[in-house]
């Protein structure tokens, strides 16, 4: 009988949590390394063309999100290419750019405590191994060196799940989905999940611990799906 998400759902895994760490306050600053962000994810086939979407909550109380703004090209992002959102999702000020359609999940992430970042890419191998993977719910990564670049991970003895959710249109659908899910793995601190056929969401403290997130798991996506091209 096929593995579940729930069968295979982690029972006993260390509190990765990460150390608390302020928003990313100078929104200057923020929006030049999101533009460099955006070079390199280009640069790595993670973010072509319009594709991916990047935030950073640059004060919590009150709420502001700096998103980039839809349709913009990722490898040339300029410092107009962004906006400011309220915790609605509201621009708090007047634009003519449109927020990205999935600002939905980013308002959901950095709403958790302690998430100040959220990068969203669309990779070749995250796409494949979320339709590998997409009908058990998720899949397990264990045993790499490359892990400890995921904070809280100290050791390469260690697994983390990812989910994978149903591809939508419906953003504030899946959203919701989310918080459900991956974020009731009780003594499980996630980096990240996928969407089935479309791409990671990863986060971190701040925008610096969310790009190493990034790079790791993408690393891990590449080991993972090229391992199944290797035949004994
Ligand atoms: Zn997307």
């Amino acid at each position: 009988m096929k593995k579940t998400a729930k069968d295979t759902a982690p029972k006993k895994t260390k509190n990765l949590a990460t150390t608390k760490v302020s928003p990313n306050k100078d929104i200057k600053k923020a929006k030049a390394k999101i533009i460099s962000l955006g070079k390199q994810f280009h640069r790595r086939g993670w973010s072509l063309a319009t594709s991916s979407n990047y935030s950073a909550l640059v004060s919590r109380k009150p709420y502001q999100l700096l998103i980039t703004a839809s349709g913009k090209h990722k490898e040339n992002l300029g410092m107009n290419d962004f906006l400011t959102l309220n915790d609605k999702g509201a621009p708090l000020e007047k634009t003519d750019e449109k927020p990205s359609a999935e600002t939905a999940l980013h308002l959901l992430l950095t709403s958790k405590e302690n998430i100040n970042s959220v990068l969203h890419v669309h990779s070749v191998w995250g796409t494949i191994l979320s339709e590998k993977y997409g009908s058990t719910g998720g899949f397990w990564v264990e045993g790499y060196e490359m892990l400890k670049g995921l904070s809280g991970i100290k050791s390469h003895e260690s697994r983390i799940w990812i989910d994978i959710y149903p591809n939508s249109q419906d953003i504030t659908a899946l959203a919701k989905k989310v918080n459900e899910r991956t974020f009731s793995h009780k003594e499980f601190v996630p980096f990240g999940f996928l969407i089935r056929k479309h791409g990671l969401y990863a986060w971190g403290a701040n925008l610096e611990e969310a790009q190493r997130h990034v790079e790791t798991l993408e690393f891990l996506f590449e080991v993972t799906g090229r391992s199944l091209l290797i035949h004994d």
